[in-house]
């Protein structure tokens, strides 16, 4: 009897556990929906320090039209950062010739530069990039990109700020 009461017991901590838990996951996921990033700014601020052109772009998640940004051909060797707030995103050695209109790497400079977030505007579901700094948006990530990573992040030119290596301007 005693037996029986005590492993009635255990299923009843583990239940709880498992409750505990499952408010533990719900909670970090509605963290992750509206997470808050270091360099974020009000609407106000980014009018401010953006072009209208860039804020479209960075603040309401325009696209740019193809063959038209400013670095999709570029193949100097440096640095591109976020247009807004200034976070290194990519390296020029990961930027590939995707032949799609739009620069195109194939890894971000590190797993904190960026957040992804699930995008089905247009009748697509398809994956958002946004600024890990900052949440704006950047473009879109797909899985035909070449190896190492099988990923091609394609990117506004618009969200970009490029420096060439031995030429960086403060
Ligand atoms: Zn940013």
């Amino acid at each position: 009897m005693n037996k029986i009461k005590s492993n009635n017991y255990l299923v009843k901590a583990g239940l709880f556990f498992v409750f505990v838990f499952l408010l533990y996951s719900i909670n970090i996921m509605a963290q992750d929906n509206d997470k808050q990033f270091p360099k974020a700014k009000t609407d106000a601020e980014w009018k401010d320090i953006l072009t209208p052109f860039q804020y479209q772009v960075l603040r309401e998640s325009a696209t740019e039209r193809a063959f038209t940004g400013e670095y999709y051909n570029t193949k100097d060797t440096g640095t591109y950062y976020c247009a807004a707030c200034g976070e290194l995103l990519f390296r020029s050695d990961t930027k590939f010739d995707s032949g799609c209109g739009w620069p195109s790497f194939f890894e971000p400079s590190s797993d904190s530069s960026l957040v992804y977030r699930e995008d089905r505007s247009y009748g697509m579901i398809r994956t958002e990039v946004l600024c890990g700094g900052c949440g704006s948006h950047l473009g879109h990530v797909f899985d035909d990109g070449p190896p190492p990573t099988g990923l091609r992040f394609c990117i506004n030119s618009a969200a970009l700020r490029f420096e060439k290596d031995g030429q960086e301007v403060k």
